[in-house]
């Protein structure tokens, strides 16, 4: 990841003196949002096979919590620091609020190469992250879920490690989890679905036709590939695709389903939790490199990999016609500048791909109730909520002439500085006005 990284949260933070022009908003909630209400750390030991102990260090922040439990993902990852599960937790404080879930906003991650542990390992490092933060986590304080490089399994083995420190099943203490351990349908396509359904919104706002749009996707993880397939499915060009080992591109367009069959071939073949082949694998395609497909001439370019793929040092040399976020924060606050004045919108991450928390809610529901839906079931829900956010923040960026990610931000922001004022602020208590 690029060096800014140990300032991503300062660069997030940047963004809100815009949004406080345009919300009233008192002292007070400033104050609360310009920092993380907890961090917790932790240094986890792991045995590796070899017999060698290695220690892996380890966050769980708690951005804000005024609006109910906070959610947010786990991320593995060699580059995870504090100062970047601090800004996710952030934006995942940002969107629950934006969509109207009851929701803070939370974020963990291990700094770990999970690719060079065995599956055993991973298993042992899964299990000592929830006994380092058993005690701050739970279905009514905070409620984990998967993030980068981690999905089903690793949920699956996170809630049971929580099982048997509490000695009782709780399964709504993390979502994202096998469908056997209390997982909902839906959830794993959940992301892409929504972003998929957000763009098809946008893009039938703007009188245009999927079938005439050429898409590129940085990012062929569990929110890129789901995407992918369904936007094909939807009658999406999709010309080039890439995943952390290269790209691919072709001009007559790609179909992602036997890409994926091929990228996950060795998963399959050994029962592995992750898959070894990359998309650069796909015969009769044309090799292109990461860099590359950012810059392509495409209608739409769909980023779902990781944050700050384009700041102000690459947004100029960006061809696409829109871009659409389904990673967090893929787009820097400087990159966000220059975009804005080239006029080309960029679909906010907090909208695009919210539909990966508004189905773990659902999940977290379903586990409380001790009853479980249809896919049928899930789908509508989702479909209900994101499009009325959605709609409500196309609306107001519309009304106001504001970037759709300024709307989505006031939308958010707006709801959380509501239930702040609620609990008094300045005003109230030295009673001028409530
Ligand atoms: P994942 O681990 O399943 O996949 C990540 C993908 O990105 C992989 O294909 C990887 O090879 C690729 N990648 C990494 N670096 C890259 C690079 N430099 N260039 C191109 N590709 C690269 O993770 P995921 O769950 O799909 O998450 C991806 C993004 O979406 C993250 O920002 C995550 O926070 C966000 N997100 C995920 C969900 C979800 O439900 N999974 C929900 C909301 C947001």
């Amino acid at each position: 990841m690029s060096s800014n990284t140990h300032h991503l949260l300062e660069d997030a933070q940047s963004r809100m003196a815009d949004i406080y022009e345009w919300l009233e908003v008192a002292d007070d909630s400033r104050h609360r949002l310009g920092q993380p209400k907890r961090i917790h750390q932790a240094s986890l030991s792991v045995r590796m096979d070899d017999g060698s102990l290695r220690v892996f260090p380890a966050w769980r922040v708690q951005y804000d919590d005024t609006r109910g439990p906070t959610k947010g993902g786990i991320r593995f990852h060699p580059d995870v620091t504090e100062d970047e599960v601090a800004t996710l937790s952030f934006w995942m404080t940002l969107k629950c609020a934006a969509v109207d879930l009851p929701f803070g906003g939370a974020k963990g991650g291990i700094c770990v190469d999970p690719k060079t542990l065995s599956r055993m390992e991973l298993e042992r490092l899964s299990r000592s992250y929830i006994r380092a933060f058993h005690d701050v986590i739970g279905p009514e304080r905070d409620i984990p879920a998967p993030d980068v490089n981690t999905n089903a399994i690793i949920m699956g083995w996170m809630v049971d490690e929580y099982a048997q420190i509490e000695r009782r099943h709780v399964p709504g203490v993390i979502t994202g989890k096998p469908l056997g351990l209390g997982g909902s349908i839906g959830r794993e396509q959940a992301t892409g679905a929504g972003a998929l359904q957000v763009l098809d919104m946008w893009v039938k706002r703007q009188h245009q036709e999927p079938g005439d749009l050429r898409v590129a996707i940085q990012g062929f993880g569990n929110a890129g590939q789901h995407f992918a397939r369904l936007a094909h499915d939807a009658g999406y060009n999709i010309v080039a695709l890439s995943d952390s080992q290269g790209a691919i591109y072709s001009e007559e367009g790609l179909d992602p389903a036997p890409i994926l069959r091929h990228k996950n071939r060795t998963r399959e073949l050994k029962g592995m939790v992750y898959c070894d082949d990359s998309v650069c694998d796909a015969a009769q395609t044309q090799p292109l490199s990461g860099d590359d497909l950012l810059e392509l001439d495409v209608d739409v370019l769909v980023l779902a990999a990781l944050e700050n793929q384009i700041t102000d040092a690459n947004a100029d040399r960006v061809r696409a016609g829109a871009i659409v976020e389904i990673a967090n924060g893929p787009v820097s606050t400087g990159g966000d500048r220059v975009l804005q004045d080239r006029n080309i919108p960029v679909i906010p991450d907090i909208i695009a791909n919210a539909g990966g928390v508004i189905v773990s809610h659902l999940e977290w529901v379903q586990n409380r109730m001790g009853d479980y839906w249809s896919g049928e079931a899930v789908e509508k829900q989702l479909r209900r909520r994101l499009e009325r956010e959605a709609n409500a923040c196309f609306n107001l960026a519309e009304e106001k002439a504001i970037p759709l990610r300024t709307a989505a931000y006031i939308q958010g922001v707006g709801r959380i500085v509501d239930a702040m004022a609620q609990q008094g602020t300045q005003g109230y208590f030295n009673g001028h006005h409530g």
